[in-house]
C-alpha cells in the first residue's frame, strides 16, 4: 500500500521483496544515491531515534552527504523539513536526486557550502545533526546561534571527533553513546563477523 508514501514505486521494494516502504527508519542503504559516503542503516535508525522527528518540525544536516538523514527526518513526521548543508557539490546533487526520488523535494533545501558559515539565513532548527564537519569551532558556532530547547545529535567516527564528543559531553551533559555493529559476513566456506567502524554519538538539549 503506498498511500502513505509519496516515494515513486521504482525504490517501494525493500530487500525482503515485502510491498511499499518501511515505516521505519533505517532503510535500506542502496535506496539512496550515494558514493559510499552515508551514514549506514543500523546507524541510521539510531540517528532518527536520537533526533526524534515530530510533524512540522525542521531538520539542519550538516554535512548532508547523500541527504539520506534529511529524507528519513521528512518521511518520518508529516509535514517535516530540513535543510541540508553539503560542501561538495557532487554530494549535493545526490541529495537532491534522492529528495526527489522520495518526493521530497519540496521539503529538503540543499546548501551547498560549509557550516557554520553557511547556516546563517536559514530558519531556526528543531533539531540539528552534525553529521560531518563537527569541530570546536562548530559546537561552539552552534551553541550560540540555535535557541534553547534544540536537539542536537553529533555523530563521530574518528578518535579526533570522538575526542572533541567526549569533552563536548563533560561540559554540556546529554548523553554520549558508543555502537559496535557487526554484520555476518562469508569468511572462506564459513561465516564470520564484519565490524563496522565503531561509532560514538553524543546527543543533547541546547
Ligand atoms: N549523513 C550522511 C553522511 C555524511 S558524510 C549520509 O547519510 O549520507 C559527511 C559529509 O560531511 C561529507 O559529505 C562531507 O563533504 C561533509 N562535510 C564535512 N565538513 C563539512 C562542513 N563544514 N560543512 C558542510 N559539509 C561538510
Amino acid at each position: 500500500d503506498l498511500t502513505n508514501t509519496s516515494a515513486p514505486v521504482a525504490v517501494a521494494i525493500d530487500c525482503a521483496g515485502a510491498p511499499g516502504l518501511s515505516q521505519a527508519s533505517g532503510l535500506e542503504d542502496d535506496l539512496f544515491a550515494s558514493d559510499g559516503q552515508i551514514t549506514k542503516r543500523p546507524v541510521r535508525a539510531l540517528t532518527l531515534s536520537a533526533l526524534a522527528p515530530r510533524p512540522k518540525e525542521t531538520l539542519w544536516d550538516i554535512g548532508g552527504g547523500s541527504g539520506s538523514v534529511s529524507v528519513e527526518w521528512c518521511l518520518a513526521a508529516s509535514g517535516a523539513e530540513a535543510v541540508t548543508i553539503e560542501l561538495r557539490s557532487d554530494r549535493c546533487n545526490n541529495i537532491r536526486a534522492n529528495a526527489e526520488n522520495f518526493g521530497l523535494s519540496h521539503r529538503i533545501k540543499v546548501v551547498e557550502g560549509a557550516a557554520p558559515d553557511a547556516l546563517a539565513h536559514h530558519p531556526a532548527p528543531d533539531a540539528v545533526f552534525i553529521g560531518g564537519g563537527a569541530s570546536k569551532e562548530m559546537l561552539d558556532a552552534l551553541w550560540h546561534m540555535l535557541p534553547q530547547g534544540t536537539r542536537i545529535v553529533a555523530n563521530a567516527v574518528t578518535l579526533e571527533t570522538e575526542t572533541l564528543l567526549t569533552n563536548w559531553h563533560a561540559t554540556k551533559g546529554g548523553r554520549l553513546m558508543r555502537f559496535e555493529i557487526a554484520e555476518a559476513t562469508p569468511l572462506g566456506r564459513m561465516r564470520g563477523w564484519d565490524r563496522v567502524r565503531p561509532i560514538v554519538q553524543w546527543s543533547g538539549t541546547r
